[in-house]
C-alpha cells in the first residue's frame, strides 16, 4: 500500500536564462503506508521544492506524482487542491498558527471547514493536543505559548483532517537543541500512533536516525542511505 509514489521527477527554475537551476533530475520516491522516512540534504539542494510537488503546490516539469494511488498528473487546480486537503498536512519551521485563534480553534477550524461537526472537531483536536503533551494549552493563543508549544499545535493542525501523508520541512528548525529534540520525539510519536506516512525534512541526523529510513536528496536524485 503506497500513500505517495514520486516517479522521474525533474524541476529546472529560470530555465534558458543565465541563473538557470536544474533542482531536481529523476527524483523516485515510494513511501508506503505508516512509513516514516527522512529526506536529508543541506541548504538549498532541493528540498522544499520537493515537499512542494509532493504536495501538489508545484508541479514538476516532467515526471509523476501520486497519492493514495491516484495520478495527479495533468489534474486540474480544483482537483489538487481537494486532494491536497483531504490527504496532506504540512508542517514548516515555522508554525503559521492563526494568531487571533486559541491552540485547539486553530485544530477545530481546518476540521469544520471540511464539514465535521463542532463536537466531533473539538474531541478530535483535545485528543492530538493531548498525545504531544500540550492538553493544558488548548485555550492559549499562540503568543502564549513557547516556541516547542507553538510546534506540537501545528503538528496537530496538519493531522486535524486524517492525511495519508505528512510533508514537514525542518519542522523544529527554528527550536534550541534541547527543545528541538523533544519536539521531533513528539512528532514521531505523534505520526507513530496515527499509522500516517510521513516525509521530514531535516539537517540533524540523529533524529534522522530515528525514522524507519532516511534519503538524501543529492544531484536532484533521492538516493536511499
Ligand atoms: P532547499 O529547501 O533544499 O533549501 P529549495 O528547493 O528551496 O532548496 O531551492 C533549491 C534551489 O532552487 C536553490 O538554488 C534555490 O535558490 C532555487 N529556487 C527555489 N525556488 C526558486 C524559484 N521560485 N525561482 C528560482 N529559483 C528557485
Ligand atoms: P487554504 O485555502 O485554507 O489556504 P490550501 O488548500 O490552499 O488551503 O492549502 C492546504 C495546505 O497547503 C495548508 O497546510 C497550507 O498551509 C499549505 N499551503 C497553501 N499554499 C501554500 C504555499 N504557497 N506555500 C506553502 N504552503 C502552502
Amino acid at each position: 500500500d503506497v500513500s505517495l509514489r514520486l516517479s522521474g521527477l525533474s524541476k529546472t527554475y529560470l530555465a534558458g536564462t543565465p541563473g538557470e537551476v536544474q533542482v531536481l533530475r529523476g527524483a523516485d520516491l515510494e513511501l508506503r503506508a505508516g512509513e516514516t522516512v527522512a529526506l536529508v540534504a543541506p541548504s538549498g539542494a532541493g528540498k522544499s521544492t520537493l515537499l512542494h510537488i509532493a504536495g501538489l503546490l508545484d508541479t514538476p516539469d516532467t515526471g509523476t506524482v501520486e497519492i493514495g494511488g491516484q495520478d495527479m498528473t495533468g489534474k486540474g487546480d480544483r482537483r489538487r487542491t481537494a486532494t491536497r486537503r483531504s490527504d496532506v498536512g504540512f508542517v514548516y519551521q515555522f508554525h503559521h498558527l492563526l494568531p487571533e485563534f486559541t491552540a485547539l480553534e486553530n485544530i477545530t477550524l481546518p476540521q469544520l471547514a471540511n464539514g465535521v461537526t463542532e463536537r466531533e472537531a473539538r474531541a478530535r483536536a483535545q485528543d492530538l493536543l493531548g498525545r504531544v503533551g500540550v492538553a493544558n494549552r488548548a485555550d492559549h493563543r499562540p503568543a502564549a505559548m513557547s516556541g516547542g508549544e507553538q510546534q506540537r499545535v501545528a503538528f496537530c493542525r496538519a493531522l486535524a483532517n486524517k492525511p495519508r501523508v505528512l510533508l514537514a520541512d525542518e519542522p523544529t528548525g527554528n527550536l534550541d537543541p534541547a527543545t528541538s529534540d523533544q519536539v521531533f520525539a513528539a512528532l514521531v510519536d505523534l505520526v507513530s500512533g496515527t499509522g500516517l506516512s510521513a516525509l521530514i525534512a531535516t539537517h540533524n541526523m540523529e533524529l534522522a536516525a530515528r525514522m524507519d529510513r532516511m534519503l538524501r536528496l543529492d544531484g536532484g536524485m533521492l538516493i536511499e542511505d
